[in-house]
């Protein structure tokens, strides 16, 4: 096959012009370049434009752009239900449903209309690009162009060059990329390729959560926004990309890696099969006000509000520990008015919580955020002391002392006796089960888990784990005191990870895992997740950040809870701690730090 040339992209073909081919087709004209859209009939037609006009008038109404720049684009958009409107094209995108066979007959009929120059793209999120490209007689010009959702506004492209792609194909693909202010990253033919690979098993997982029943989709969707700070929440996500599309996506991934955990979660299918396909279709796992609408009803998930009665005599807590985390929620607690007892194994201890706190408040101050006066109140507020008897009136004790179990039985068990007898028991550990720590107490029921975010000042997130033995007063009386210290509380059981390290940790140790394959480097995959999905950070990013140990420690306990076979941590983890490059706290991890 003679390498054509082809130097510059003047007109685009979209072939589907369903949620991405309409966002592909108005970032293309939006860039001043004509777009032709085929689709499968008249009435597919009509509704691809009312996509893409339903859009541009959304931008409009928010002044993005005006009513004749709006006018412009759609003068540069035409679409057809007859496919030689292709034939005039540089580069035809395909973005059809995530089915093979459809695509595979889409590029068939694409080839009979395209000129011998064109290059041919297909926009899938995980097919083999190679098993699509051999049903054109020039599989050496096609290539992936996959676009993230929505297209208009997601900065990756994954190009995906097959083992036949021209060069100069690439390089064309790149360049056009590039010109309509998108950031390319080439990758190999493989499924899902990086983001898609590391995403969906991740959406899938927290999909099992709901199916499961483990936590409600609102709270899982909140977990990961307040927890980890994504900009969406993964359910709220599936429901965006359409769940058809993230069953097809999901079966390319489970072909490739035999792991249950990449299976397609059965929910996914019932809702598919019930056209309840997401925002799209108006409902999916939410219901939205209407098709394509981003607002969501209320259902039976949603909560009232927490009663503040619950816990309307509550004045006094005593946090357990001097560390960051003891330290971070005794100014929490201090700050929503609570008089705070810190107990500590030795006075200096102690009193060195209280030296935090001021830091932390003077900083405050500094940036204007707090009085003196409010500082002076707060700090006036916390009392340090070795003596666990002090804790005698406390209306909640949290204990955030070193994640050892018998550390936190043998103190949970020396206190109980102490406490009031209506007095909240609550333990911030990250892995270990709850129900272990509230058997070594007199009072089981009044146990309960509240895993804070470091540093707890600022992470909003508090995931509220109960036992088989909690008592249903006490959720309701520990979802109050979450409101009143001005976090977002979220409800989920006693299993280790909870909610945010369980769905987190796996996704950044499959990270390490591609990276150890050398499908792509870390800095790839990096700037994959964070253009392609909006993360805040990558994953290499934020396990240098995090401690590639607590990453190990974290993956070798959900390992030996779950037993699923590709929570193994990654042997290059392993490794990089072994080697003590242990993220930014050592000055190495995955990057070099100066
Ligand atoms: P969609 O269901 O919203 O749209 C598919 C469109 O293709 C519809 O307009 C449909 O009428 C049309 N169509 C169906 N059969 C056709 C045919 N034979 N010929 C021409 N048009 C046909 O699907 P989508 O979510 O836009 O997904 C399209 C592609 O983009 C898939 O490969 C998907 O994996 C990929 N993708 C999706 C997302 C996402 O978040 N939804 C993100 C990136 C990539």
């Amino acid at each position: 096959m003679a390498e054509q040339v082809l130097d510059k992209i003047r007109s685009v073909g979209v072939v589907g012009c369903g949620t991405m081919g309409a966002g592909i087709a108005e970032i293309v004209a939006r860039n001043g370049i004509e777009v032709r859209f085929v689709d499968v009939d008249e009435v597919a037609v009509e509704a691809g434009y009312e996509r893409i006009r339903g859009s541009l008038e959304r931008q409009v109404q928010r002044e993005r752009i005006d009513g004749d720049e709006r006018d412009a684009i759609l003068g540069r958009i035409e679409g057809s239900a007859g496919w030689e409107i292709l034939s005039t094209c540089d580069l035809i995108v395909e973005a059809v449903p995530e089915v093979l066979e459809l695509k595979q007959r889409a590029f068939s009929r694409i080839d009979e209309h395209a000129r011998p120059d064109a290059i041919i793209a297909t926009n899938t999120s995980s097919l083999p690009v190679m098993d699509i490209a051999v049903h054109t007689t020039r599989p050496n010009r096609v290539l992936g162009f996959h676009f993230f959702n929505p297209a208009p506004v997601m900065k990756l492209i994954e190009l995906v060059r097959t083992v036949i792609t021209d060069e100069s194909v690439v390089e064309t693909a790149r360049e056009f990329a590039e010109s309509i202010g998108k950031v390319p990253v080439v990758v190999g033919d493989r499924r899902g390729f990086i983001a898609n690979q590391l995403l969906f098993p991740y959406l899938n997982q927290a999909v099992w959560m709901v199916e499961g029943g483990y936590a409600t989709k609102d709270d899982i969707d909140a977990a990961m926004r307040f927890g980890a700070g994504l900009p969406m929440g993964p359910i709220a996500l599936t429901d965006l990309v359409g769940v058809d599309t993230f069953v097809g996506i999901m079966d390319a991934i489970h072909s490739q890696f035999e792991d249950t955990r990449f299976a397609p979660r059965p929910i996914l299918g019932q809702l598919a099969a019930a056209a309840f396909t997401g925002r799209k279709s108006g409902r999916g796992f939410y219901r939205y006000e209407a098709p394509g609408s981003s607002r969501t009803l209320a259902d039976a998930d949603t909560r009232p509000a927490p009663d503040p009665a619950s816990i309307a005599g509550w004045t006094s807590v005593g946090v357990l520990g001097t560390g960051t985390m003891a330290s971070g929620i005794a100014e929490v607690c201090a700050k929503a008015g609570f008089e705070v007892v810190v107990r500590g194994r030795s006075r200096d201890k102690a009193e060195a919580v209280l030296a935090r706190v001021a830091k932390s408040l003077q900083r405050m101050v500094d940036k204007g955020r707090v009085t003196g006066e409010d500082m002076v109140a707060t700090l006036g507020r916390i009392r340090p002391t070795i003596d666990l008897e002090d804790l005698a009136d406390c209306d909640l004790v949290i204990e955030a002392v070193a994640e050892d179990l018998d550390v936190k039985r043998e103190l949970f068990g020396a206190l109980a006796p102490i406490l009031k007898p209506d007095a909240l028991l609550t333990t911030t550990t990250s892995s270990l089960p709850v129900v272990t720590c509230a058997m070594a107490t007199d009072r089981p029921e009044k146990v309960i888990g509240l895993h804070f975010f470091n540093p707890a000042a600022i992470m909003k997130l508090v995931e509220i784990v109960t036992t088989v033995r909690t008592d249903p007063d006490v959720v309701e009386q520990a979802r109050a005191f979450v409101e009143r210290i001005g976090k977002v509380g979220v409800l989920c059981g006693d299993r280790a990870g909870f909610i945010v390290n369980t769905l987190l940790f796996p996704y950044l140790n499959d990270a390490v895992k591609m990276l150890e394959s050398h499908y792509a480097t870390a800095e790839e995959i990096d700037t994959a997740m964070k253009l392609g999905c909006g993360y805040p950070m990558g994953p290499f990013e934020l396990m240098d950040v995090v401690g590639l140990d607590i990453t190990l420690a974290i993956m070798e306990r959900l390992r030996d809870e779950y037993r699923q076979p590709s929570y193994e941590a990654a042997p290059l983890l392993r490794h990089l701690v072994d080697a003590g490059f242990l993220g930014r706290k050592a000055g190495r991890g995955f990057y070099v730090y100066t």
